[in-house]
């Protein structure tokens, strides 16, 4: 189960926790503390290749930072090429010599989906250089309410933020420990 691996990697953590966004939660994803261990990354990926035995794609393509690691170990796994767009200037972009071409089939790889933000600034760009975009693979699907291309996860997780007059757990008297990482804002 990835929901296991990202526990016993401390991708995942649970208590009470300060945001970066001000918000306060109760769990707190981190992938990169799973991805940075590469026979975790492997076993992740592969729970993810297992849902995608049905789609057809050509290219893997993860936005900067999240989602190059991922990209690369679906690439390996699968035999795909794996890129990555990166922000220049507040516009996600491919460079480094990487070709998307006329209707090749993308898959956008991501560490952690919310709103999908990253993912659509990088289907805009691979739409702009004529690629087919078919999904959205990410290890953590946390979104609330369904994108219009789907989403292979390798596990749901729905994670309650509070504002702090709200936040049960400061109601409860429970300490936060405070956090900082852009990643919770995708
Ligand atoms: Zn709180």
């Amino acid at each position: 189960m990835l929901i296991d691996l990202l526990k016993e990697t401390e991708a995942l953590l649970e208590g009470h926790f300060l945001l970066s966004s001000g918000k306060h939660s109760d769990r707190y994803v981190q992938c990169a503390k799973l991805l940075q261990h590469p026979d975790s990354a492997e076993k992740a990926i592969g729970i993810i290749v297992e849902k995608l035995k049905d789609i057809d794609f050509d290219v893997v393509v993860g936005p900067a930072m999240g989602g190059v690691i991922v990209s690369y170990e679906l690439g390996r796994q699968t035999g795909k090429p794996a890129l990555f767009t990166e922000r220049v200037e507040g516009k996600m972009v491919l460079r480094r010599g990487f070709k998307i071409e006329e209707g090749q089939k993308v898959l956008i790889a991501e560490d952690v989906v919310t709103t999908g933000k990253s993912s659509y600034e990088t289907i805009q760009e691979i739409e702009s250089l004529g690629g087919e975009v078919v999904g959205i693979v990410c290890i953590v699907d946390r979104t609330t309410k369904a994108l219009d291309i789907p989403v292979y996860g390798g596990t749901k997780l729905e994670i309650d933020t509070y504002d702090e007059e709200n936040c049960p757990l400061c109601k409860s008297g429970i300490p936060y420990k405070k956090l900082g990482s852009r990643n919770l804002k995708k």
